[in-house]
């Protein structure tokens, strides 16, 4: 008999196939279960998404295939991860396919059913050979081996979360002991539910490590080793295949991951943690342009986890959301925790600001900062200095002809680079050695302008040359940015220098900045942070608030260390605005006074989290092609979908722009625009996106559009 299937494959993006394809098969299969089908010459994977048992008018045999087989031993995706995959392609405008495949790791394309078999019987023999050994919870050992005894504030957080349903929103100060709440969230929920999992979300690669030796530590011992699975880019395809079929099958009680394990299938989930929950790593820059944080929440709902984001500087959209009710107004939607303290009453690191208006022109390093670090060198303590701009040099100058060090192929400057003398753009990759004399004149006195961690790195070498450690050995000074973590295993290297102490001062962009559970540290500085108070996009305050109040979270974390060491723990901040509100919320520490102004700021000019965005992005050989195009669907989006049924009311509420050039708008020889949609309304966007879907691909279709390159659609921006 034959049974019609309506199968998701990965099909390309703009086809205009946005649902599943029609196939046959001789077994009914249950939706959810991932077969092999032909597609155009080639074979490949796919999600059976419904079943059918009657064919509809239209599907025959002639107009069909024949599945090529199923994969037999994977179980079938649940429903609630098809509606999560619904959800997302719906949301973001993309084809259901190509999210559901990107969704699966890469791997599991790649096997055919005879390959993908015998790593099941592997892994099945292993399974069984390590659950021989004893691995039941022992009666009378604890949830928690290490038996910390909880904060109050701590244990206030996790009775809240306990007595309610969320989502949850804890607002913890750096060292407040957030990791703990979720370790013990988690370990009562493992220990009531012999089949529940809980998901754990950190917005970095680098961050998973240090993570994970957590989560194992007080997790395997209790429910073996497999109990605990990672899930991040940086692991290799045999890697990830086998944590997610670990994470599908239900043995892996724990999945620790970066945004993308938002996909993770998990039968059993029950909690979804999202550490760092304001970080912009979440949102995906490519492909669909999911917010792996936004998906959690809505996750929660579809399987009946709990949700629980944490942060010290919760995005102003989180924040909004967890507003507590007045007498005027409900609150919002999710319920706010607050752990105001630091664990063992350490306390916060004062903040410094020094005004560089009362400064020698050029200062790089203000004396009374240098002072400060000299002082903890001699003692022992460490500093951490941050810029956020690596290389040696943004441009390279020539005063005599004013030429720049511009790339040929962006509309940007190629960054100097004095380790390997190179001139590189940060925006195509387009490398060349520095030229000996000016291209432009010939003039051989070309300078570097500006300055990155690398110049940064070596200027503060010589103004601390001579400077000694308490055991009279010299002063050592590290840097950490993309640049010298490229090879695998620098960065953990690094790290670790710094963990033992054998660094001094440590140089870095923003990377050294977030997470880190550095002991040792008593200074940070933050060298020029002034460009985001002034910046064109809107979002640049918060980032920066957020990072500055991160990196004061990286310093005095250990109380005791502190507290047996002459000098308090201090963040310095060099700005020529040192009376800036922002400034001010930082120096006491006080990020709801922050984020009140700046949410007033937004409701006043109809800003999000009080509007709802999207960006259309058009890359064409020249600009003018690219904004003629958006500028043509944004025309066409009124007299194309005002006929249709209850647009009219859509249309009022949503907002077109014009299209204009992007910040970089030449990138590799590729010209880019944009046009801002803006709505008071999340229903209307979404419905107004979703209907010209279509309006866009006839545009481009059309003759005069043939020099567009690609376009998309990226909803909820973060950076405009
Ligand atoms: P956060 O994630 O909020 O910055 P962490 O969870 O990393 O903070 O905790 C900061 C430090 O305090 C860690 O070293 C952690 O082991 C320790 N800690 C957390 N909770 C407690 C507690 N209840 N008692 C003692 N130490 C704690
Ligand atoms: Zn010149
Ligand atoms: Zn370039």
């Amino acid at each position: 008999m034959t049974h019609w299937l309506q199968v998701a494959v990965q099909t390309p993006a703009h086809s205009g196939v946005a649902g599943p394809l029609t196939y046959r098969s001789e077994l009914p299969l249950a939706a959810g279960t991932l077969v092999r089908v032909p597609l155009g010459t080639r074979e490949v994977l796919g999600i059976v998404w419904e079943g059918a048992d009657q064919a509809s008018p239209g599907w025959t045999e002639a107009t069909t295939r024949m599945i090529s087989g199923s994969l037999e031993g994977v179980a079938p995706l649940s429903a609630a991860w098809r509606r999560l995959v619904e959800f997302s392609a719906g949301y973001y405008q993309r084809a259901l396919g190509e999210v559901a495949l990107a969704a699966l790791p890469p791997q599991l394309r790649d096997l055919n059913a005879v390959q993908l078999a015998r790593r099941l019987k592997t892994r099945a023999r292993k399974a069984e050979a390590s659950s021989a050994a004893p691995q039941a919870p022992s009666p009378g050992s604890e949830i928690t081996p290490e038996s910390i005894a909880l904060t109050d504030q701590q244990t206030l957080a996790l009775s809240q979360f306990h007595s309610q349903t969320g989502p949850f929103l804890l607002f913890g100060a750096t060292g407040s002991g957030k990791t703990e709440v979720y370790l013990h969230a988690v370990a009562e929920l493992l220990a009531r539910d012999a089949a529940a999992q809980a998901l754990v979300m950190v917005p970095e690669i680098n961050l998973t490590p240090q993570l994970e030796a957590r989560f194992r530590a007080r997790f395997c011992a209790l429910y073996g080793e497999d109990a605990v699975v990672s899930l991040h880019s940086g692991m290799t395809n045999p890697q990830r295949l086998k944590s997610w079929l670990a994470a599908h099958s239900g043995i892996a009680r724990i999945v620790l991951g970066t945004r993308m394990a938002v996909f993770a299938s998990m039968p059993g989930l029950k909690l979804i943690v999202v550490d760092e929950e304001h970080d912009p790593s979440y949102k995906q820059q490519e492909g669909a342009r999911y917010s792996a944080r936004d998906l959690a929440v809505y996750r929660g709902r579809l399987d009946g986890a709990k949700v629980l984001l944490g942060s010290a500087t919760p995005s102003l959209e989180s924040w909004h959301h967890s507003r507590p009710a007045t007498a005027d107004e409900p609150g919002g939607r999710y319920v706010r925790l607050a752990m105001p303290g630091r664990v063992g009453d350490g306390g916060f690191p004062k903040v410094r600001r020094v005004d560089m208006n009362h400064q020698p022109m050029k200062t790089v390093f203000s004396p009374p900062l240098l002072d400060a670090i000299r002082q903890r060198i001699a003692r022992g303590e460490q500093s951490m200095v941050f810029l956020n701009r690596r290389g040696y040099a943004p441009v390279l100058h020539c005063a005599d002809c004013g030429w720049k060090s511009e790339c040929p192929h962006c509309s940007a400057f190629r960054v100097f680079h004095k380790i390997d003398r190179t001139l590189r753009c940060h925006h195509c990759g387009f490398t060349e050695r520095v030229p000996r004399a000016c291209p432009a004149c010939g003039n051989i006195d070309i300078a570097p302008l500006g300055r990155g961690t690398e110049r940064l790195e070596e200027h503060l070498a010589e103004l601390l040359a001579g400077e000694t450690r308490p055991d009279g050995t010299p002063v050592r000074i590290v840097r950490i940015d993309a640049d010298t973590t490229k090879l695998k295993g620098a960065l953990e290297a690094q790290l670790a220098q710094v963990h033992s102490g054998e660094v001094d001062v440590l140089v870095g962009t923003q990377m050294i900045a977030k997470g880190h559970d550095f002991r040792r540290i008593t200074l940070v500085a933050a060298i020029n942070p002034d460009g985001a108070l002034f910046s064109s996009d809107f979002r640049a305050p918060e980032r920066l608030f957020s990072l500055l109040m991160q990196s004061a979270g990286r310093a005095g974390r250990d109380a005791g260390f502190v507290a047996a060491q002459q000098s308090a723990s201090e963040m310095w901040i060099q700005t020529f605005h040192p009376k800036h509100p922002l400034f001010e919320a930082l120096k006491q520490h006080d990020y709801p006074a922050f984020a009140g102004r700046e949410l007033r700021e937004r409701e006043v000019a109809g800003m999000p989290p009080f509007s709802f965005q999207a960006l259309v992005r058009a890359e064409a050989r020249t600009q003018e092609v690219a904004q003629t195009f958006l500028n043509a669907a944004s025309a066409a989006a009124h007299t194309e979908l005002a006929s249709q049924p209850d647009m009219d009311a859509v249309l009022q509420r949503v907002t077109l722009y014009g299209a204009v050039p992007m910040s970089v708008q030449r990138v590799a020889n590729v010209e880019r625009a944009q046009m801002l949609i803006e709505s008071d309304s999340r229903v209307a966007l979404q419905r107004f996106l979703a209907a010209w879907q279509d309006v866009l691909r006839q545009t481009r279709a059309a003759p005069e559009h043939k020099g567009l390159i690609r376009w998309a659609v990226d909803v909820d921006p973060l950076a405009i």
